[in-house]
């Protein structure tokens, strides 16, 4: 990426600590090299709270205000190697949050929908992503809908924990599309269900904590 504005700083200490967190998660199993380098190229401190910076290359989750958190990079290169990416493909990203994964998203070459339902959150990371010069389509909107009007998308990732998966959303989904989502209420386990001519195919790979994912929009 090419950092085109004055007060972001992506020294070589950030690209050091980067590196060591890319060696953690290939250790922790992430194999897709693809995914690696996506992760490599998007400055995480930069998405996070001052407050947070020196603690942005470790393998954890942090507020990022509106009582949201970033998902761990463990999260977002496990969901993002389940998605099995290809430049080009249409993505739908439900819970934009601080727009981390929207922008390893749009790393890898993908064309990127997101939808968040705090308003204070999608109005300060649209900022933020514009910043950095990502092309992607960002909207204040309740993910439950999905984003009709541009249906039918390749692959749909849903970065907070539904308490099924949202048929809406299913529908959205082309033939032989690939939707990976955490379902279940305190705990969820990572769903990734295809869909064929056949009907859907399903997949469950482990359990993780998100944030809940609500029904309607938040001002
Ligand atoms: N991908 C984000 C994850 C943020 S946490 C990141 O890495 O930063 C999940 C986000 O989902 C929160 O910002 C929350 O507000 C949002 N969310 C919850 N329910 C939602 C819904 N129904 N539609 C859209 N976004 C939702």
């Amino acid at each position: 990426m090419l950092l085109t504005f004055a007060n972001v700083i992506d020294n070589y200490r950030h690209k050091g600590l980067r590196k060591k967190l890319l060696k953690l998660l290939e250790e922790k199993g992430i194999f897709d090299q693809r995914v690696l380098t996506a992760m490599d190229n998007v400055p995480r401190h930069l998405f996070l709270d001052n407050a947070f910076l020196e603690l942005a290359y470790e393998d954890k989750a942090f507020p990022i205000g509106e009582g949201q958190t970033i998902s761990q990079p463990y999260t977002v290169a496990f969901q993002t190697q389940l998605l099995e990416l290809e430049k080009g493909m249409k993505v739908l990203e439900i819970g934009t949050g601080s727009g981390y994964q929207t922008a390893v998203l749009c790393e890898m070459g993908c064309k990127v929908y997101s939808i968040e339902r705090q308003k204070k959150l999608y109005d300060s990371t649209r900022i933020l992503l514009e910043k950095f010069n990502y092309r992607c389509k960002l909207y204040y909107g309740d993910g439950y809908a999905g984003k009709k009007a541009f249906a039918p998308f390749d692959r749909i990732i849903v970065t907070c924990g539904a308490p099924e998966v949202p048929l809406q959303l299913l529908n959205q989904l082309s033939i032989g599309g690939i939707i990976v989502i955490p379902v279940g209420n305190e705990v969820q386990n990572m769903l990734k269900l295809r869909r064929t001519e056949a009907g859907i195919e399903e997949e469950s790979h482990g359990d993780f904590r998100f944030v809940p994912m609500l029904q309607n929009k938040n001002r």
